[in-house]
Order: structure tokens, then C-alpha cells, then sequence
């Protein structure tokens, strides 16, 4: 009898099943992931032509680009205001893209200067700007990125009431993405170009077994607070997508992924 192609797909199934048996029945217990050291340059306050520009790079790599922009399109922050934002029509557009767009607050608001009632009304102010404008936003999947990585014990403690998680300022390297994590650190440099600090970090990720480095960036080229060359991030990507061990997600999805 000529072997169907489900037959062959069937053989090809059982012969996998059975390579892989004996690893997990010497062990005793699951295979560990196979990527071990995670990758999030976790761009934020939404400039057009910069945001645009590394939505493309991403999808020239088919990686996904973590986007995180301010809810109200404007922010009272020198470093932004010099240079246009992005809308909700775009971030629209790059999340149909397959990029992951997050908050980062409805103005850029310094959260852990004002007192936690008015900090907890502009978190919730943003997010419901959010829930309206961006198809598809979930909160309960969403990363809230602080402005200016700036958090308080109080506002860290409510947020997970909030949203899935939230990424402040602190170590760059997190643990592997895990049930019940709910804070991310991350380190920024700048004002000038941050790419030497994306090395330095880089290579304290890959020194250790596992870890998941969250380095925070904002624009390319002359836009925003500690930017980078569009041509250093085609690089570095194409450099990361070398290494076997080394995996590039945005924060929600590396949580949704790992951590679900
Ligand atoms: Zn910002």
C-alpha cells in the first residue's frame, strides 16, 4: 500500500515522540525552554517617523517591535516635545502589524511626584484611552511603562490590580518571565546615544545561564531622550538573530508566552 500523506506525517509524529521520551523520563521532569536569555528594547514615548522606522526594521527581521506610547499624543517633556508623536491611527496600524503597543501614561506625568490618588486617576485616565483607541487593548495583558521609570511602593502595589504588569526603573536584567511576576526593571541611558549601554548590558545577559534583559529606548537617529542609529538596531537584531540562545520579544508577549 502506498502510504498516505497522513501516514507519513503519523511516522514522522511517533519517531519525534520517541527521540524526545527518553530525555524527559531520564530527568524526570519538563525540557527546559530552549531559548534562554531574553531580548526587550522596550521603545518608548511614540515619535512617528522613529516608531514607524523601527516597526519597519522589526518586520524586515518578522520580529515585533515593543512600542510605548503616551495616551494623550502630546507630553510636557523637553525631550519629546522637540519632536512629533504618533496617534492612535498608527498605532492602530503597526499593532495590525503585529507590533505590541503599551501605555506609558496619559501626558508623561511624573506618577511618583503627585500624591496617589491624582497618580491612580492618570494611570486609569490613560488606560481607558487606551481600551477606546487601540483595537484589541486588554488591560488585564497590558504592561504599563512608567514615565521616567518613576514608581512608588504604593502605585506598584495597585497597579497589578490594574493591568497584567508594569516596568519601572532598576536592574536591567529580570528573571525568566514567570507566573505571578508583575514587575519588570530596566535601565535607560542617555541623554546622548545609548548604544554602548545596550552592549554593556548585552553582554552581562549572555554571561549569565538565563535572564531576560528589558533595556529601555526611546528614538532613532537625533529624535528623543538617549537614542540609537537605525542602523546600529539592524544590526544589533541581525546580531542577536545569530546567537541560538537568544530570543527578541516585546514584554507582554514574552509574559504571555512564558508566563501564562
Ligand atoms: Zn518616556
Amino acid at each position: 500500500m502506498k502510504p498516505s500523506r497522513r501516514t507519513f506525517l503519523n511516522v514522522v509524529g511517533t519517531t519525534a515522540l520517541t527521540l524526545a521520551l527518553p530525555t524527559v523520563a531520564r530527568t524526570g521532569e519538563a525540557l527546559p525552554p530552549r531559548k534562554t536569555h531574553l531580548v526587550t528594547l522596550s521603545f518608548d514615548d511614540g515619535f512617528k517617523k522613529s516608531f514607524a522606522r523601527i516597526a519597519e526594521i522589526y518586520e524586515k527581521h518578522r520580529l515585533s517591535a515593543c512600542l510605548n506610547v503616551v495616551a494623550a499624543g502630546l507630553a510636557d517633556d523637553a525631550y519629546i516635545k522637540t519632536s512629533p508623536l504618533g496617534d492612535f491611527e498608527l498605532w492602530n496600524e503597526l499593532k495590525r502589524r503585529g507590533h505590541e503597543v503599551m501605555p506609558h501614561g496619559y501626558r508623561h506625568e511624573n506618577l511618583a511626584r503627585l500624591p496617589l490618588d491624582q497618580a491612580q486617576e492618570l494611570v486609569k485616565r490613560c488606560l481607558d484611552v487606551f481600551s477606546e483607541r487601540l483595537s484589541g487593548f486588554d488591560p488585564k495583558q497590558a504592561v504599563f511603562n512608567f514615565p521616567y521609570n518613576a514608581s512608588t511602593p504604593e502605585l506598584e502595589r495597585w497597579l497589578p490590580t490594574q493591568v497584567r504588569a508594569f516596568r519601572t526603573g532598576g536592574g536591567a536584567i529580570n528573571p525568566w518571565p514567570h507566573r505571578g511576576q508583575v514587575k519588570l526593571t530596566c535601565v535607560s541611558s542617555g541623554p546622548g546615544n545609548c548604544e554602548a549601554a545596550i552592549d554593556r548590558e548585552l553582554e552581562r545577559l549572555l554571561a549569565r545561564k538565563s535572564g531576560w534583559l528589558v533595556f529601555n529606548t526611546h528614538g532613532l537617529d537625533e529624535e528623543g531622550w538617549g537614542p540609537i542609529r537605525a542602523a546600529y538596531l539592524e544590526e544589533l537584531l541581525e546580531r542577536l538573530l545569530a546567537l541560538e540562545t537568544v530570543e527578541i520579544l516585546p514584554a507582554g508577549r514574552a509574559l504571555a508566552k512564558y508566563a501564562a
